[in-house]
């Protein structure tokens, strides 16, 4: 410590720093693959140990985190006539580390551990009040997490300088966004939304999913899911590969760099649900593996936010994954892969059944038209809660009242309502607006793609992913966190936030699917 504190010179602060930082990302990706085991691997009476495990390497973050001595080397830094010699991602990397470091040196360490305590129950109850759809029972405990999160939001507003306890709730996932920004995209995007699904309801040609429902083995599911891995460049087999697929209840990415797994549900019945759960994921982990290799253990080479990596899940899922383009190519193949278990589904009925808009109660089952309908409900209901104008006594009615509105779908019971997300529970309020802001930015992503390959749904009919990738390598994940989300998107598309390119894209494809 003496060594780094006695360290004269501004490069040699920085690296200090920078060496810091490493140590941290390492700790975290250790944690990271203990999740990922508890998930998939672990026995069930590893569970104590295990939580013990990550609670402690937890503290040892924390620790390494707020350790004054990475305060004092930001200063020094900050404060050297030379700081401004240092380069853009030199600067990004000292902020970054700066930003992290006062937010987790202002929240008191009682708060935190209180937060985490009320986490575990609420999570537990919510588990109980659903299975019982009984709100009565969870409400109290959700009473509680959202005056901790109140608490948190009001301090983390000031160290973030956003305009709103509940901004400073959003800027954890996607740094300096607002909810005055938000709310007209998401208005914007809803009146949308809402109509291109009453044009896809109303029209005479309606698709059959029946299609769909064929028993496919596990086993082969598994080859299938290897299959279209290997087509969107995601190594789980090689010699060299970074990745894997395993089996859970709910699919999920975790990992970093050379090591980054997903995992999917297999349905023997309904296999097409594995397919998009592998294509979204595996548009998660490509993320994650593709970022500037020489950035690897600094702040800017990582990710740049929740939103941007939803935008890569979806891309892959969706615009690419439900296309016909990709399905003129995959068909055969999944044909030959299921022994003949599709033998009779001509392309034209296929890629109807994959892209049917119906809207339902559930999010997690939700269509592409009308997903982030499904979002903008808990967005409007967040937002109200944190400027106090809803208490959560009244989220219930208020929940089916949006229901009803923008989905048309009436709620019978609370646990299909209210109660059917983890996240509220689990503490992560200001996570859900980055689920409809990806789909946005995705649709910007791609009309700035479409300038440059404007050969690209070909490149996808004939099976070659390589130029979508190349594309996407070079304009998005080179740039890490060099930027925040807005900065990033204008770096990339050339424009602000606009929610037509992704409304237009969805007319078109649905218009041609549906006849309109
Ligand atoms: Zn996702």
């Amino acid at each position: 410590m003496t060594d780094m504190e006695t360290a004269s010179s501004l490069l040699e602060n920085y690296d200090a720093l920078l060496a810091r930082a490493k140590e941290l990302v390492i700790l975290m990706t250790a944690s990271g693959v203990l999740e990922w085991d508890m998930e998939t691997k672990m026995p069930p009476r590893g569970i104590i140990l295990r939580s013990q495990q990550l609670s402690l390497l937890s503290q040892f973050a924390h620790r390494l985190g707020t350790d004054p001595v990475i305060g004092s080397l930001i200063s020094k830094i900050e404060s050297d006539p030379g700081f401004g010699e240092l380069n853009e991602v030199q600067r990004r990397n000292v902020h970054l580390i700066r930003k992290n470091y006062e937010e987790q040196t202002k929240l008191p360490e009682k708060l935190v551990a209180e937060t985490a305590r009320q986490r575990a129950i609420a999570i537990d109850v919510w588990k109980k009040a659903k299975a019982s759809r009984d709100f009565s029972l969870f409400r109290p405990e959700l009473e509680k997490v959202v005056d901790l999160k109140a608490q948190a939001a009001v301090m983390l507003k000031d160290v973030k300088g956003s305009p709103t306890p509940y901004d400073a709730l959003v800027d954890d996932f996607e740094p300096r966004m607002t909810a005055a920004q938000i709310g007209p995209i998401f208005d914007e995007l809803k009146a949308g939304l809402i109509s291109i699904t009453q044009r896809c309801q109303a029209s005479p040609r309606q698709p059959n999913p029946g299609v769909l429902e064929r028993f496919v083995p596990m086993d082969v599911q598994r080859r299938v899911a290897e299959s279209l891995a290997s087509f969107v460049l995601y190594d789980v087999k090689s010699g060299q590969a970074g990745g894997r697929i395993d089996e859970t209840e709910h699919p999920f990415t975790q990992g970093y760099y050379d090591d980054v797994r997903i995992t999917t549900h297999y349905h023997e019945k309904n296999p097409t649900s594995s397919i998009f759960s592998v294509l979204h994921e595996a548009g998660h982990a490509t993320y994650e593996q593709n970022l500037p290799g020489g950035w690897m253990y600094q702040p800017v080479g990582a990710a740049c936010s929740s939103g941007f990596h939803e935008s890569q899940s979806r891309f892959v899922e969706n615009i690419v994954g439900r296309s016909t383009e990709f399905w003129s190519f995959y068909l055969p193949k999944l044909k030959e892969l299921t022994d003949g278990a599709f033998a009779d589904v001509d392309l034209g009925s296929f890629v109807r059944a994959i892209n049917q808009v119906k809207p339902s109660k559930i999010r997690v089952e939700a269509d592409e038209v009308t997903y982030c309908l499904h979002i903008i409900v808990r967005f409007e209901l967040e937002r109200d809660i944190f400027a106090g104008k809803v208490k959560v006594s009244e989220l219930p009615q208020l929940w089916n009242e949006k229901y009803a509105e923008y989905l048309g779908v009436k709620i019978e019971n609370d646990s299909e309502g209210v109660m059917q997300d983890t996240h509220w529970a689990a503490t992560y309020f200001g996570y859900f607006p980055s689920y409809a802001l990806g789909n946005v930015y995705s649709g910007q992503i791609l009309h700035a793609m479409e300038r440059d390959l404007p050969d690209w749904r070909n490149s996808i009919s004939r099976g070659d992913f390589s130029p979508v990738r190349g594309w996407l390598r070079e304009h998005l994940y080179s740039l890490g966190n060099l930027y925040d989300p807005t900065d990033l998107l204008r770096r990339v598309t050339g424009e602000d936030i606009n929610v037509r390119y992704y409304l237009d894209y969805l007319r078109s494809k649905y218009g041609e699917l549906y006849g309109f």
